[in-house]
C-alpha cells in the first residue's frame, strides 16, 4: 500500500517571510484552513522557523516570532488541518539564520579569505544541534506530518568548526586565509558535499524515526528526502511549456532516486509583490507540474493571500482536477519511447561552453515535444544496458564525455537492437574530460573521427535516395553555421570522420565568401561551395540495432534558430533509428502530449495540454499567459503491436468511451 506522501499532492505552501510579523496577527489558522478547503488543497506547507531564526512555535532551541504573542501558530495550523483532513508540514531553510549569526558570529559560515558568508550559520557549529534539537522537539511535541528543508547550503565552508573537523577528517591544514592547492581544493569540495550529507541524513532520520516525512530540494542530490520538493524555474521570460523540460530535469532525478516529487511555483506573478499571476497562467503552469510527472505546489505570503485573492479559484480548478483523476496520477511510470542523456558531467565539465551539450538536448527534447514523440530526460548514471534497455532510441545529442562503463552499456544496447542517434564529439572524451582521439563509439558509429573542420559557414548535401532525406528539397543544401556571433561558440565545427563500413547518407559542402558585402564574413552566410566529400551522417548497422551519427550540430541549430528543415532532419533521424510509434498524436505544436504507463491496470495514460497562447514577447519583457486559444479535432491513433489489443479507449475530460 503507497504512504500518504506517495499520493498526488496538492500544496498550499503558505510562506511567513517576515521579521517583524507584521501580518501574523491579521489572520487565524482557521482562515488559512478555509482557504485550503476552498481550493482542494491536501497538503498545507507553512513556514516554522523564517530567514531571521524565529520560531512560529514555542521551544527551547529558537525565539519565536515577536508578533507571536499569546498564542502558538503552528500548533493552531496543525490542529485545525487534522480536524479537516489535510497534511500539515512544516518548512525550513535552516543554513539561513541571521539571529544566530548576531549572536555567535563565529558560528557563521565563512569564505576562503575568513569573510562572513552572509546569514548563513553552519551545521559543523553549535547550530548543526539546535536545528536536529528542534526536529526533535517538533516531533515529540507536535502531530506535524513532515518537513520540507529548503536553503541548505552545502558548500564548503571555512569556519573555525569547519577547520578542526577537515584537519581531524582530511587531515589537511587549511591555513589563514586559506591557502590551498588545487588538489586539496578539490578533495575539501567532495568532503564538503559527504559532510552536508551527513547532516541531511541525521536531520532524515529523526524524521523517519518518528514517523515523519523528510521533503528536501533536489540540488542537495540527497539521499535522505523520502520527496523531492523543487522550485519551479520562474527565470524571466520563460514559457509554461519550457518550465516542463526544467520540471524534467528533477522528475528525472526523482526516478533515479525512486522517490515522488512536488514542484513549487509562486502563486504571485513579481517576486515580493503581492499580485496574483493571471488565473490562466495559473490553470497552465500548475497543470504543466502535474503532466511532468509531479505534484503541484504554490507557495503564498500570507500578506499576499491577505491582499488579493484572485489566483484562488484557478488553483483550485487545477487541484479539483488531480482530485476527480487521481487514480489515473497515482503509480505511473512515463512510457518509454526515446531517452535523452542531459548530462550533468558534461555541463559541468564544459563550465562556460555548456551549451555545446545543454543546447543539443534541448533542441532535441523541442523537436520532441513538438512532435508529439514520448521523450524521458535521462541521467548520466541512467547509461546503464538494464535501463537503456527499456527505450527504443537513445539519443545523445553531443555527449562528448562518457566512461568506458556508459560506451559498454551503449554498445550492448544497440548490439541488442537499440536505435542510437548521436552527434558531433560524442564519445570523443573520457567520463574525466580526457581526450581519447578516437570515438570510443566508432565500431557502433560505423566512421571514425579524423579532425575538426572549423569553417564559419558549410553546407550539408542529402543522397536522394535515403530515408534521412525525406521531406528536405533534396537539391537545396542545408545551412551550417555560426547564426549568431559570439552567442553559439563552436556551433561552426563539424567532425572530419572517415567511414567504418557505416553508409555516408550526407556529405559536407565548403562555401565561398561573398565579396565586398560590407560585412565580415563570419556573420554572414556565404554561398554554397564543392563537395568536400567528408560524411555529414553516417547511417550503421550494429547487431540488431541501428546507429545515426551526424558530424555537425543541426540539433544546436535547431535549438537557435528554429528554423523547420532541422526539425524535419532530426525527425527523419528518430524514424530511422526507432521506426514507428505506437501513439501518434494528429495536433498542432502547441500541443504538448506527455504519456505514462500503470501497470496494476494495464493502462496508458495521455495527457494533452494546449500552451496555444494569446502571449507575446517583445524583446527582454515577460508576459504571462492570458487566454488560451482553444483547439479542435486532435486525433489520437494507435499503431499497436500483433497480440495486442484495447480494451477501453476513453477520454477523461469530455467523459467519452471511443
Ligand atoms: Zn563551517
Amino acid at each position: 500500500m503507497s504512504k500518504w506522501y506517495q499520493e498526488p499532492l496538492r500544496v498550499l505552501d503558505l510562506a511567513l517571510e517576515d521579521p517583524r510579523g507584521q501580518a501574523l496577527d491579521q489572520w487565524t489558522a482557521e482562515d488559512v484552513l478555509e482557504i485550503c478547503r476552498e481550493i482542494n488543497a491536501n497538503v498545507l506547507n507553512v513556514a516554522i522557523v523564517n530567514s531571521w531564526g524565529q520560531a512560529y512555535f514555542k521551544t527551547p532551541q529558537l525565539p519565536a516570532n515577536p508578533q507571536m504573542t499569546g498564542f502558538n501558530r503552528l500548533a493552531e495550523i496543525i490542529d485545525e488541518a487534522h480536524k479537516v483532513g489535510i497534511r500539515a508540514t512544516g518548512r525550513w531553510g535552516p543554513s539561513q539564520n541571521t539571529g544566530i549569526c548576531e549572536k555567535h558570529p563565529d558560528w557563521t559560515k565563512c569564505t576562503a579569505d575568513n569573510a562572513s558568508d552572509g546569514g548563513n550559520a553552519c551545521h559543523n557549529s553549535p547550530y548543526g544541534d539546535i536545528v536536529i534539537d528542534t526536529l526533535k522537539h517538533l516531533c515529540d511535541n507536535y502531530a506535524i506530518d513532515g518537513f520540507v528543508f529548503d536553503n541548505f547550503v552545502p558548500h564548503l565552508c571555512y569556519c573555525r568548526f569547519c577547520r578542526d573537523k577537515i584537519a581531524e577528517e582530511c587531515n589537511i591544514d587549511v591555513g589563514t586565509p586559506a591557502k590551498l592547492v588545487e588538489a586539496e581544493l578539490a578533495t575539501l569540495t567532495f568532503w564538503a558535499h559527504a559532510d552536508a550529507e551527513n547532516f541531511l541524513q541525521r536531520a532524515g532520520k529523526v524524521c523517519n524515526k518518528h514517523d515523519r516525512v523528510f521533503f528536501g530540494a533536489p540540488a542537495f542530490s540527497s539521499r535522505a528526502f523520502d520527496v523531492i520538493f523543487a522550485e519551479s524555474d520562474t527565470r524571466d521570460g520563460i514559457t509554461v511549456r519550457d518550465s516542463g523540460f526544467e520540471i524534467r530535469k528533477v522528475t528525472a532525478r526523482a526516478r533515479v532516486d525512486k522517490c515522488p516529487t512536488v514542484v513549487s511555483s509562486p502563486y504571485g506573478q513579481l517576486r515580493y509583490v503581492g499580485l496574483p499571476k493571471p488565473p490562466a497562467h495559473i490553470r497552465q503552469e500548475f497543470r504543466e507540474i502535474v503532466i511532468s510527472d509531479a505534484s503541484p505546489s504554490a507557495v503564498a505570503r500570507d500578506w499576499e493571500l491577505l491582499h488579493d485573492r484572485r489566483g484562488l479559484a484557478a488553483l483550485g480548478t487545477v487541484f479539483e482536477e488531480i482530485k476527480a483523476q487521481e487514480e489515473y496520477l497515482t503509480d505511473r511510470s512515463s512510457l518509454k519511447h526515446v531517452a535523452l542523456l542531459l548530462s550533468a558531467r558534461a555541463t559541468a565539465i564544459l563550465g562556460d561552453e555548456a551549451c555545446r551539450h545543454v543546447d543539443a538536448a534541448k533542441g532535441w527534447y523541442d523537436v520532441l515535444s513538438h512532435a508529439h514523440v514520448p521523450v524521458d530526460v535521462i541521467l548520466d548514471e541512467e547509461l546503464t544496458a538494464e535501463c537503456l534497455a527499456q527505450y527504443q532510441v537513445l539519443v545523445l545529442g553531443n555527449s562528448p564525455f562518457l566512461d568506458d562503463d556508459q560506451v559498454e552499456a551503449i554498445r550492448t544496447y544497440v548490439n541488442s537492437g537499440g536505435g542510437l542517434i548521436a552527434g558531433h564529439r560524442t564519445s570523443q572524451y573520457d567520463g574525466s574530460g580526457l581526450s581519447r582521439h578516437s570515438f570510443a563509439l566508432r565500431d557502433v558509429f560505423g566512421c571514425e573521427f579524423q579532425d575538426v573542420m572549423d569553417e564559419a559557414w558549410t553546407y550539408i548535401g542529402f543522397s536522394s535516395d535515403h530515408p534521412l532525406g525525406d521531406g528536405l528539397d533534396i537539391d537545396t543544401l542545408v545551412m551550417h553555421g555560426e547564426i549568431e556571433d559570439g552567442v553559439t561558440p563552436g556551433v561552426r565545427e563539424q567532425m572530419k570522420v572517415r567511414p567504418l563500413g557505416g553508409k555516408v547518407v550526407a556529405t559536407i559542402y565548403d562555401s565561398i565568401a561573398p565579396v565586398d558585402n560590407g560585412l565580415p564574413q563570419d556573420r554572414t552566410p556565404a554561398t554554397p561551395g564543392l563537395d568536400t566529400g567528408y560524411p555529414a551522417a553516417v547511417v550503421n548497422d550494429f547487431g540488431a540495432g541501428k546507429s545515426v551519427y551526424f558530424a555537425g550540430q543541426i540539433d544546436r541549430l535547431f535549438y537557435r534558430i528554429g528554423h523547420p528543415v532541422y526539425k524535419q532532419l532530426l525527425l527523419n533521424c528518430i524514424a530511422l533509428a526507432a521506426g514507428p510509434p505506437i501513439i501518434r498524436i494528429n495536433a498542432p505544436t502547441t500541443v504538448e502530449a506527455t504519456f505514462y504507463e500503470q501497470a496494476e491496470t494495464n493502462r496508458t495514460v495521455i495527457h494533452l495540454l494546449n500552451h496555444s497562447y494569446d502571449q507575446t514577447f517583445p524583446a527582454g519583457v515577460f508576459r504571462p499567459v492570458g487566454d488560451v486559444i482553444p483547439i479542435h479535432d486532435i486525433r489520437v491513433s494507435l499503431h499497436l503491436p500483433d497480440g495486442i489489443r484495447t480494451k477501453k479507449v476513453y477520454s477523461l475530460v469530455a467523459k467519452e468511451t471511443h
